[in-house]
């Protein structure tokens, strides 16, 4: 290899989409690149110090081998297209190149070989045109022509409605897709292209479009994001939504491939005022996110990209936190005011981050919402509480009620009273000492549905409360109808209650109403003296607040229980 710079021909050889070849002047294989391999493939191992002629096809390219020595000897160089097989035995198309490489004096030392894939121009080819076509033949999504179109027309609409537009550019791993034309054939490489859209759609709404802008690039339109900071999350959520449905490998035949695609997203109206601009730094966003590595998505606007790089990262953890066991249950008492005894406690969860430390259930719980994560989570607190209370009355301490909140989603899936009852049977715990805590906002959704589920639950002997009450829209007529035997005022009424005289007047309202509907009332967020005794005069039920005890974990409620610490 003298005369040559190595470090040349490394490069050389790594940054070539070609396939190369460097031999040696009797024809063995001194150096094969990666492109090759993935072409042929044979891996380099297979190759290395072997002769050219071992991986020529004899009989049709007797003829080329002839031809070609002969042109090298003459000319130093040759070209031309040959089919060859690759390790499999299917054809292989390529486009051949030879170069003698010759010292200053003499003769001939090295041949470098660069080998283009026939079938891949073809390809190409076939792209080329395609700013005409309207539709992709392949996947038969339109093209970025119609893409543009739509996203103007979203633009238009968003202007009136003051909502915003996503425009999200999606790139597949070119070489991925390379590989699987080549070495698994074109039909293959279709259907995989074919299932990324199938896979793609699945993730949009009607109102949104996906189009295929080339090869291996896909761009999608969101056609309503809300607007502000609410449309950085969207677009986040369904960036998460597509990297989800692309994360399950894709079967073709025998074959399991890996998905592997960046994401680079623009909102309309912060990163544009128009289609073309919105695009063009959508694919500035997806250039960023390739360079960042695999599996990515970016934002166009720097100072956005933090938000939701941290959201991202938070969500990506919390998908972990339940297997690593970083959640934990912290308890919060209940009081009765009458007796000042300790009767119930809230569980409120905790995820302990390794890095970041304690992080509050305000911070990650709309994730979970948003994500569907809130299923499994809501499903451990409930076990957790369960076999928690189940502890504490086998103790022999003096009962107590559990309180558990349940979020919408948890609902709206039909295995929650199932759920509930397995649980008793499996804990032994008293149906009665359950308390499930519902928000107004979570039942409003789907008035008729919840009826029934809350019923099936109410049946089963579990206790039910009416969480945050006062920051919803319902009307306690309104939730007559639900089969609630507690209310909890918001804390924001508390706050305000000794400065302000509405606050006083609308909870003694709630009170009273709840009361003569034979609902027992607590106070949440109850920080002072002041406050409680407020809420003795409007003769409230039960407290909860910081002016007894934050939540705190097991074994020190365990130990309230057994001081009997008294309010
Ligand atoms: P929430 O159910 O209304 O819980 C009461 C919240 O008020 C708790 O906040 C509690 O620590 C806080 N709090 C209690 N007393 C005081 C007080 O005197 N002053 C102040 N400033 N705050 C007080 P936390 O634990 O941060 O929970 C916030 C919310 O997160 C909960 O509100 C609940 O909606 C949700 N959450 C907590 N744990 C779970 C869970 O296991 N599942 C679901 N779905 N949501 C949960
Ligand atoms: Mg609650
Ligand atoms: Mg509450």
């Amino acid at each position: 290899m003298q005369g040559i710079d190595e470090r040349l021909i490394k490069v050389i050889l790594e940054n070539s989409q070609e396939g190369v070849l460097l031999l040696d002047r009797r024809g063995n294989i001194l150096k094969v690149n990666q492109s090759f391999s993935l072409m042929s493939g044979y891996r380099a191992k297979e190759m290395l110090g072997r002769n050219i002629r071992r991986f020529t096809t004899a009989e049709s390219n007797a003829e080329f081998i002839d031809d070609a020595i002969e042109g090298l000897w003459q000319d130093g160089f040759w070209q031309g297209e040959i089919t060859q097989k690759k390790k499999n035995n299917e054809s292989l198309h390529v486009f051949l190149r030879l170069s003698a490489v010759l010292p200053a004096r003499g003769s001939i030392r090295f041949f470098v070989v660069q080998i283009t894939e026939v079938a891949d121009q073809l390809n190409e080819q076939e792209l080329a045109p395609r700013d005409k076509l309207t539709t992709d033949p392949v996947t038969g999504l339109p093209t970025k022509g119609l893409l543009l179109d739509r996203i103007q027309q979203a633009i238009s609409q968003a202007e009136r409605q003051h909502h915003s537009v996503g425009v999200l550019y999606l790139g597949l791993d070119g070489a991925r897709v390379n590989m699987i034309n080549s070495s698994l054939g074109r039909d293959k490489g279709d259907l995989f292209l074919k299932e990324v859209t199938v896979r793609l759609k699945k993730c949009l709404r009607t109102s949104d479009s996906v189009a295929r802008i080339s090869a291996t690039t896909f761009g999608l339109m969101l056609a309503d994001v809300s607007d502000g900071v609410g449309a950085v999350r969207n677009a986040g959520v369904v960036a998460r939504k597509i990297y989800e449905s692309l994360s399950e490998p894709i079967m073709l035949g025998e074959r399991e491939i890996d998905v592997t695609a960046h994401m680079g997203m623009t909102l309309y109206p912060q990163d544009g005022a128009h289609a073309d601009e919105l695009i063009k730094n959508a694919e500035t966003a997806l250039a960023f996110a390739r360079k960042k590595g695999l599996n990515n998505y970016q934002f166009f606007s720097t100072e956005m990209t933090e938000t939701a790089r941290k959201r991202f990262e938070l969500e990506g953890n919390l998908r972990l936190a339940i297997d690593r066991k970083e959640l934990c249950l912290y308890y919060q008492p209940q009081v009765c005011l009458e007796t000042g005894k300790v009767i119930g406690a809230e569980g409120l969860i905790r995820w302990i981050h390794p890095e970041l430390g304690m992080i509050s259930p305000g911070e990650f719980i709309p994730i979970a919402e948003e994500t569907g994560l809130i299923v499994p989570i809501g499903s451990w607190v409930l076990k957790t509480a369960c076999y928690q209370l189940a502890e504490w009355q086998k103790k022999g301490l003096p009962p107590i009620r559990m309180g558990v909140n349940i979020s919408a989603m948890q609902f709206k899936r039909n295995d929650l009273a199932k759920q509930v009852k397995e649980l008793l049977d499996e804990t032994g715990i008293d149906p009665s000492m359950l308390d499930l805590e519902i928000t107004e906002s979570a039942i409003i959704s789907d008035v008729q549905k919840t009826v029934e589920t809350l019923n099936q639950i109410s049946d089963l002997g579990v206790k039910l409360s009416i969480d945050d009450f006062g920051t919803g829209y319902s009307s306690l007529s309104q939730l007559r109808q639900f089969p609630f035997k507690t209310l909890k005022i918001d804390r924001s009424f508390i706050r305000d209650i000794t400065s302000n005289s509405n606050a006083a007047a609308i909870v003694s309202a709630i009170i009273a109403m709840a009361h003569s509907l034979n609902q027992t009332v607590i106070v949440e967020g109850l920080e002072t003296e002041d406050q409680l005794t407020i809420m003795r005069e409007l003769h409230a039920n039960e407290i909860q607040g910081f002016l007894f005890s934050a939540a705190v974990p097991a074994d020190q409620l365990t130990k309230m229980l057994q001081d009997n610490k008294k309010l």
